[in-house]
């Protein structure tokens, strides 16, 4: 069984280092590290789940990729991170898996790592 922690908005740093391990070279150095916020034993998936996508936002939508877990500006501290550099902001989910057996099929969507 996995537990949803939290639905956070992370910056573009955080979003890139989850999907491929790298970031912006030039993320200034008083910025924290991306997802230093994130815990051990925490799974990250991009994205939301499909009940968090608006009322109006349809199966065919989500396939095509919405705008419901994308934010083009925001000028709130990015939940990863910290960082409160204004931009872009994606929406990712937190899960602590229960089992020690993970069972991946009953995550969402997308590019998934774990913090251990
Ligand atoms: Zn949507
Ligand atoms: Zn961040």
């Amino acid at each position: 069984m996995a537990t949803i922690l939290a639905n956070i908005w992370a910056c573009i740093d955080c979003t890139h280092a989850h999907a491929n391990g790298e970031y912006n070279p030039d993320r200034p150095d008083s910025e924290p590290t991306p997802l230093n916020l994130i815990e051990r034993g925490e799974t990250v998936t991009l994205g939301l789940l499909s009940e968090e996508h608006a009322d109006t936002c349809t199966p065919e939508d989500r396939a095509e990729g919405c705008d419901c877990d994308h934010d083009t500006f925001s000028t709130t501290a990015c939940g990863a991170c910290g960082s409160t550099l204004h931009g872009e902001r994606y929406a990712m989910t937190i899960w602590q898996e229960e089992s020690p057996n993970r069972q991946a099929n009953s995550i969402p969507s997308q590019s998934i790592a774990v913090y251990i």
